[in-house]
């Protein structure tokens, strides 16, 4: 038996007062929701702050995350995105020996990933 790929993700954790409102719901994949957990936070690894996470609901992914020129990893380039980048873990740099790297080295290959209107920097 396998589990669904996708999961619906609390933005403010039901543990946290948040609703089963659809306004306060993401479609989240298995592994970003268990890693964010009820955390609405993470720590910014250039400053050490502790900064909100990613919110699909009220800010625009192009405005925070980059994509390498070979489409491996995901960069932060706010504190939001790096702080998610890092509570998220993902680039799998502390879980799952990269696996989510090699999986995207596949997709690559097939023209699957990354997506096309996400920014992607010219030189890794
Ligand atoms: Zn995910």
């Amino acid at each position: 038996m396998s589990a669904s790929p996708l999961t619906i993700d609390h933005l403010l954790p039901q543990s946290l007062g948040g609703s089963d409102d659809p306004d306060n719901l993401a479609l989240a994949c298995h592994r970003c929701n268990e890693r964010r957990y009820n955390f609405t936070t993470g720590i910014d690894p250039e400053t050490q702050l502790e900064t909100p996470l990613f919110n699909p609901r009220q800010q625009q992914w192009a405005e925070h995350f980059i994509w390498t020129a070979d489409g491996l990893r995901i960069l932060g380039m706010t504190p939001t995105g790096r702080s998610t980048c890092s509570r998220l873990d993902l680039n799998d740099d502390f879980h799952d020996d990269g696996f989510i790297q090699e999986s995207r080295q596949y997709w690559v290959e097939v023209g699957w990933h990354p997506p096309r209107n996400d920014p992607r920097r010219s030189v890794n």
